[in-house]
């Protein structure tokens, strides 16, 4: 594709930085977050770099998409919540902080009070990682 060797979901693609991948096709690549703002919060991303909704081809986008509902299908069955996101940013008043194009698969539960610019904490590596096996397993 056009891989940008700055750009850190291009080198989680390229196996270069690990994660916890939940999915691949030949357009799109799907992990867990490694910030979690719920439990279950996924990231579906192209392979084509594109910084936002902006940039990204019609084609990535659609692909995207796709794997967004296979991936919160999946999600929905292994952490079931009370309900779920499926979100996208754009520049920093959204909170934008990775210029590859992306989309949250973001679990939601009764009264989280999570707002919209939720901050970034790290989250549990290795209940990441048990997660992200379950997961797979409702794929
Ligand atoms: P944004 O704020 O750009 O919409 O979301 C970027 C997301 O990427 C954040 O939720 C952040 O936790 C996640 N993220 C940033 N760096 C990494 C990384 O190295 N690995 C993984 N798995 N997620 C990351
Ligand atoms: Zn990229």
């Amino acid at each position: 594709m056009n891989p940008d060797p700055d750009c850190i979901f291009c080198k989680i693609i390229a196996g270069e930085i690990p994660c916890f991948k939940l999915y691949e096709d030949k357009a799109t690549f799907a992990f867990m977050d490694i910030n979690p703002a719920n439990e279950g919060h996924a990231l579906v991303i192209p392979r084509e770099h594109a910084a936002d909704v902006h940039a990204v081809s019609a084609e990535a986008i659609a692909a995207t998409v796709v794997t967004a509902k296979k991936i919160a299908t999946a999600v929905e069955r292994t952490v079931k919540p009370d309900g779920l996101n499926l979100l996208q940013c754009n520049g920093p008043a959204a909170a934008q902080s990775v210029l590859h194009f992306h989309m949250h698969v973001l679990p939601r539960f009764d009264n989280d009070e999570l707002k919209l610019n939720w901050g970034l904490q790290p989250g549990d590596m290795d209940a990441i990682g048990a997660l992200a096996e379950r997961i797979r397993a409702n794929l």
